[in-house]
């Protein structure tokens, strides 16, 4: 039994917050952990510049479901969905990936939860477990799945570790050099035929 695990911001849709920043033109928000490593410190000050410019729930979906998933990537999903069985690993929250998923013909998503009070405002995040990439790849294992996993950034890396084969796709030079172990591809297209080598099926194109 095989599964295909992705990741979503960077491999099918654009990165939700740089995204949301440069519709809203809160320029503050483009900071990632890139610029703030510590994660809870970020997600803080994201949270305060919500409220800072009286962005609720609402309004921050209503951005986002003017964003389009990557060219081709809702037919990648479909065509893949079709050979595997697909789940999203995400480090974005529910709230948030609606308005895209929802381009992407709701395929299984496991992510992290944001809490919102009775008026909307965003006041707090959950995230559903420490490592949840990794641990979500060796809960598949313990099913008896043989994983195959991609994925652009750092935050993917110990999801392709713990994978059978990860690949990155559309990632960073520095990313790439610094895990070789990783075939890197660069296209959707040039997935799918990573998918098919590494699968131990034999499956059409
Ligand atoms: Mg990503």
């Amino acid at each position: 039994m095989e599964l295909a695990c992705l990741d979503l911001e960077g491999v099918l849709v654009p990165e939700i917050w740089i995204a949301f920043a440069e519709r809203t033109g809160i320029e503050a928000l483009r900071a990632t952990t890139r610029d703030i490593p510590d994660y809870n410190v970020l997600m803080k000050q994201r949270l305060s510049l919500l409220d800072q410019h009286g962005l609720k729930i609402g309004d921050i979906q209503d951005v986002i479901a003017t964003l389009e998933p990557l060219p081709g990537a809702v037919d990648f999903v479909d065509w893949l969905r079709e050979r595997f069985q697909v789940i999203i690993l995400s480090d974005t929250f529910y709230e948030f990936s609606q308005p895209l998923m929802r381009q992407l013909h709701w395929p299984t998503l496991f992510c992290h939860r944001l809490i919102t009070d009775g008026s909307g405002r965003v006041v707090d995040y959950r995230l559903r477990q420490e490592d949840p990439k990794r641990a979500s790849v060796k809960a598949l294992h313990s099913l008896n799945y043989r994983v195959l996993a991609a994925g652009d950034s750092y935050n993917d890396t110990t999801m392709l570790s713990e994978a059978d084969v990860g690949f990155l796709i559309h990632a960073p030079q520095n990313v790439i050099d610094e895990f070789p172990q990783f075939k890197s591809v660069d296209t959707l297209e040039e997935l799918k035929v990573a998918f098919l080598e590494a699968s131990e099926r034999t499956l059409d194109l």
